[in-house]
């Protein structure tokens, strides 16, 4: 299990070996994550953590969200941008904006139907489903206004092509 695009990551199972414990660090990644809705990837965690801990490197933050998502305390999710923290771990779908690149918590609303669906459908037994939802959210919507989120591509030509040079 290695998410996207991440290499040389020391296996869970090392440092599961080592204890679980609670130590300063971790404490505060977990309170970072929890804090934010923004599904963090380490990068803006790490960020986060410096201010509070100067010296902790991007390596521990990573190794520490990585173990602390093993336990369940976080849930971990590979994307195309990469592996990114969630701090909610209750059960909810992901809507990303393709405009501003956030992702948002949703409710899963489509989750138990779809599974049973495709469990009698297929004849197998699904544990789980990841449903992605893409778009554009409220602060982008109201960014782009109606008139340019309407425009169509030939538009912008067509407005170009009526200008004809002004003496
Ligand atoms: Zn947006
Ligand atoms: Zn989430």
């Amino acid at each position: 299990m290695r998410p996207g695009g991440g290499g040389g990551v020391a296996p869970v199972e090392v440092w599961r070996a080592r204890g679980k414990r609670l130590t300063r660090p971790r404490r505060i990644i977990l309170d970072v994550v929890r804090a934010s809705d923004a599904h963090p990837s380490a990068l803006m965690v790490y960020r986060q953590v410096r201010r509070r801990l100067p010296r902790v490197s991007l390596a521990t933050v990573y190794r520490n969200l990585r173990m602390l998502a093993a336990e369940g305390v976080l849930s971990e999710r590979a994307d195309a941008a990469g592996t990114r923290f969630d701090g909610n771990t209750a059960p909810h779908d992901h809507f990303t904006c393709v405009a501003c690149g956030r992702i948002y918590d949703v409710p899963a609303l489509a989750a138990p139907r779809v599974r049973a669906r495709v469990a009698s459908r297929t004849g197998f037994e699904v544990l789980s489903q990841r449903i992605e939802f893409y778009g554009r959210c409220g602060a982008c919507r109201r960014a782009a206004g109606p008139t340019r989120a309407r425009r169509k591509p030939w538009q912008d030509e067509a407005s170009r092509a009526p200008r004809a040079s002004r003496t």
